[in-house]
């Protein structure tokens, strides 16, 4: 494994600076592109499994953040109220808030149960200096959100599917789980006292996961201040383990919000809301894919998927051509031009998925000799198919970089 602080700053993909202050990252133009195949990744997946994208404000009054409990069990880690208006606002700690008011602007029926809200966020913590750690612990997040408004009922399922979501978007990602854990709640204060919300609210975790077969750990005191929660756990380069993608069952700040629905017997009930996130932030998602591949992405978040190289100079038209087409195709390509020798440009490009290598015969035939980042060279063929073979593989988001 790599270290993600190193290895972001020698790839070009991110970095901080004083002046902007500790714990803000910024993205350059290459890890720019790797969060944007990611966002673009997940909301294509949530628009397939029935969520909703909504924008909300990073700000809310103090008040809002006083109902859901926040005020009360989260205030360590958030920011100080600002003062605009005779109004005190507060930097987000989470989109939960938003949601639910949301959720409560219009009367909802039954019918539109579960309600699958989506928002890829912004959210900010006042973690301490001596926390922060490139992507990894950052003082502002962007949260792969989603909440989802349910009945009782509906929670299993919803909880299930969530589960199916992340084990998929692993999958796709090339990163494994190190472990899952039941996060339950521990000793303290943090935590809203209702015994019988937390129990009912474990038991249906503890039963979607027996339900699934994976193998999980519980984890006393690790549990949300209003939920108990699924947990899946992934390594650093140091061995250190943090949380990437949640599932938790929340009672009470539907409570808190007075949420409602009107049943098919005509009354009001009280909606169940499960927060979940498939890839967590996109700061520790890419963090994690940086100290997992090296720079060695999955073609589908590689910053450059096709190298054109040119032999020599006499190709040169070919190769833009050819790179034309690789753009037109949605495809991340470049020409390196003949300025340097072939094995030196073979090398600089040596972590991009495809390098697409014209020569003259290539050129005479409208063929490409391809190499693939593992070392595989694969014979001339037409160049046409060549790039459509290499886009179905991107657009599958598939970790293997060729399909015989
Ligand atoms: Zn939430």
């Amino acid at each position: 494994m790599f270290d993600h602080r190193k290895l972001g700053r020698e790839l070009n993909l991110f970095d901080t600076d004083p002046l902007i202050g500790a714990g803000l990252p910024y993205w350059l133009p290459d890890g720019a592109i790797v969060r944007q195949s990611l966002e673009e990744y997940i909301r294509t997946v949530e628009r397939r499994a029935g969520y909703r994208h909504v924008y909300s404000p990073v700000l809310g009054k103090r008040e809002l953040y006083e109902i859901s409990g926040h005020w009360a069990h989260y205030d360590d880690d958030m920011y100080p109220p600002m003062v605009v208006g005779g109004e005190q606002v507060v930097l987000r700690p989470s989109l939960c808030p938003h949601h639910a008011v949301m959720y409560r602007s219009r009367a909802r029926s039954y019918r539109e149960l579960p309600l699958r809200m989506a928002e890829l966020g912004a959210m900010y913590r006042s973690e301490l200096s001596g926390a922060l750690g490139g992507l990894n612990r950052a003082r502002c997040i962007h949260l792969n959100d989603a909440h989802i408004f349910c009945t009782l009922d509906q929670v299993a399922d919803e909880a299930a599917a969530a589960l199916a979501l992340i084990e998929s978007a692993y999958r796709a990602m090339g990163i494994e789980a190190a472990r899952y854990r039941l996060s339950l709640p521990g000793p303290g204060g943090k935590y809203v006292a209702a015994p019988d919300m937390w129990q009912r609210a474990s038991r249906v975790l503890t039963e979607v996961l027996d339900r699934s077969g994976l193998a999980y750990e519980e984890g006393a005191g690790e549990a949300a201040f209003y939920g108990p929660k699924i947990d899946i756990q992934v390594s650093d380069h140091a061995g250190r383990e943090s949380t990437l993608s949640t599932v938790q069952v929340d009672f009470h700040q539907p409570e808190r919000f007075d949420l409602r629905y009107i049943g098919a017997d005509g009354a009001k009930h009280r909606p169940v809301m499960v927060h979940r996130s498939i890839i967590g932030s996109v700061e520790r998602a890419v963090a994690h894919l940086i100290e997992r591949h090296g720079g060695a992405f999955p073609a589908w978040l590689a910053p450059l998927q096709v190298a054109v190289l040119p032999v020599s100079a006499a190709e040169h038209l070919a190769a833009v051509d050819l790179r034309e087409r690789c753009l037109a195709a949605g495809l991340r390509a470049q020409v390196l031009d003949a300025s340097a020798s072939l094995g030196a440009r073979v090398r600089e490009t040596r972590s991009v998925p495809y390098q697409f290598i014209l020569g003259p015969a290539e050129t005479a035939h409208g063929e490409v000799a391809i190499r693939l980042r593992d070392g595989r060279r694969l014979p001339a063929r037409n160049a046409p198919e060549a790039v459509a073979r290499v886009r179905a593989l991107v657009e599958s988001h598939s970790i293997r970089l060729w399909d015989d």
